[in-house]
């Protein structure tokens, strides 16, 4: 089973994946750390955060 890198969209397994992040409770992984740099500096740009979506927009 694979699930879907946010960042570049690779196949990634989470059995194997050394990358990962956890956003409102749910867990992302990542096929380098650099995608998951990305993804945590701003999670909104690739996925639909729960709960953040009308949080204060950045300038
Ligand atoms: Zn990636």
């Amino acid at each position: 089973m694979t699930v879907k890198d946010p960042v570049c969209g690779r196949q990634v397994s989470p059995d194997q994946a050394r990358f990962s992040t956890d956003v409102e409770g749910t867990k992302y992984y990542f096929c380098s750390e650099e995608c998951k740099q990305k993804f945590e500096d701003d999670p909104r740009r690739y996925v639909d955060v729960p709960g953040t979506a009308s949080a204060s927009p950045k300038p």
